[in-house]
């Protein structure tokens, strides 16, 4: 087990990333300086956007647990109240329920994670499709329950008929920002780069707080800067994908980037017999089947991780490490090969692991 280590597990459980302690040559020219006493880190945890939200700060006064908490719950309600497709004034969920095609006004950040979300949708060929939200809805992996038992194909075909990326614009223009759809019931599910975009955002109010050591998580996606309270390495690792608890698969020195995983062994229901996992194929409009069962990437930001990671998990294993050779992406695969697993890795993922 490493020092300073904690089980951190997240509402579907299905990734669970060890958090212990990380040091950071942080991609910011203010290298952050390891805190002069040794120190539990500071540690603000709560539930947020179905899943588990954790910041653990080294050599900050505890005194301001307080206000940060204030400050930390602030910044998750206001990106819920953006993107939440689960609450019904979000203002993505106004966007969906809109069925004309005027341009409808969103924040720039708001704007930004869409235009990030739409070119990894390019650059993986619709395998991460944003707008696959009514497929989504279909199998039962959004905020309606699930269905008792399987849709049919004329189900399937018409949800399927009313996705596809290029539905959807982002205008950005001096005087704001607006998304656009050209199809009455496109519906956008933001919920594969929430996770990661929350993340990005408690470590930006970490860095205006002026804290440079911390370790901030929301979901499965995980951003971490500067050293823990005994100026150590924050380090991150990766479970296996068995229901064990306390696998580790790997464990990695994130080095200032995001790291995000996505896996389809923990989030999944059964009806007759058969699995069905929360990861859409938006060609064929069902769940995956190949034997890809978790996906792990690292990126310059949690939002980018979170959104590669669910593409590949679309991909499968050759088609993934393909396309992560081709963009020079840092990505972890596992694959169930028989009653093993089997793990690949890209060289640049090589690069950000540590031995335990
Ligand atoms: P990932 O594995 O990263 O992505 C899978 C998710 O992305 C799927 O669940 C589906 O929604 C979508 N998806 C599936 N296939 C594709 C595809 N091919 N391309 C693009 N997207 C795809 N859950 C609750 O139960 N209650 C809540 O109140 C709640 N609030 C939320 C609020 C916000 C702002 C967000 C972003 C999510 C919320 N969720 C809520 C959902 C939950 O937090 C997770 O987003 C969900 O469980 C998937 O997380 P994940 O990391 O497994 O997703």
């Amino acid at each position: 087990m490493l020092s300073g280590t904690t089980w951190f597990t997240r509402r579907t459980l299905h990734q669970a990333l060890f958090l212990g302690s990380f040091t950071l040559l942080s991609a910011c020219n203010d290298a952050p300086t390891a805190p002069n006493a040794a120190s539990q880190p500071l540690v603000i945890e709560g539930k947020t956007m179905g899943t588990f939200y954790r910041v653990s700060l080294a050599g900050v006064d505890p005194q301001e647990e307080a206000s940060l908490r204030e400050a930390i719950t602030a910044q998750l309600a206001k990106d819920d109240g953006e993107i939440s497709t689960y609450k019904p004034h979000s203002v993505l969920s106004r966007f969906n329920q809109y069925t004309g095609n005027e341009p409808q006004p969103v924040s720039a950040d708001m704007a930004d994670l869409v235009v990030c979300a739409l070119r990894i949708g390019a650059l993986t060929k619709g395998a991460m499709d944003i707008t696959v939200g009514p497929l989504v809805n279909l199998w039962g992996f959004g905020p309606e329950k699930q269905p008792v038992k399987e849709p049919g194909q004329q189900q399937i075909d018409q949800a399927k008929a009313q996705t596809g990326l290029q539905h959807l614009t982002v205008i950005h223009k001096a005087e704001g920002q607006w998304l656009q759809k050209d199809l009455p019931g496109l519906y956008v599910d933001l919920s594969t780069v929430g996770e990661g975009y929350a993340t990005d955002n408690l470590a930006r109010l970490m860095e205006r707080r002026g804290i440079r050591n911390y370790l901030v998580s929301v979901g499965g996606a995980v951003v971490s800067r500067g050293y823990n309270g005994q100026g150590k390495p924050w380090r991150v690792a990766i479970q296996k994908p068995t229901d064990r608890e306390n696998a580790v698969q790997a464990i990695v020195d994130l080095q200032g980037h995001g790291i995000s995983t996505s896996g389809s062994y923990r989030n999944y229901y059964e009806v007759d017999g058969k699995r069905f996992s929360h990861i859409i194929d938006p060609a064929t409009g069902r769940p995956i089947t190949h034997k890809l069962v978790s996906a792990t990437v690292i990126s310059p930001t949690a939002t980018e991780a979170d959104g590669w990671d669910t593409g590949l998990m679309v991909l499968g294993t050759e088609k993934a490490l393909a396309l992560a050779k081709q963009h020079g992406l840092a990505v972890y695969l596992i694959s169930k090969e028989g009653d093993r697993f089997k793990t690949y890795m890209s060289p640049q993922f090589q690069a950000f692991l540590v031995n335990p």
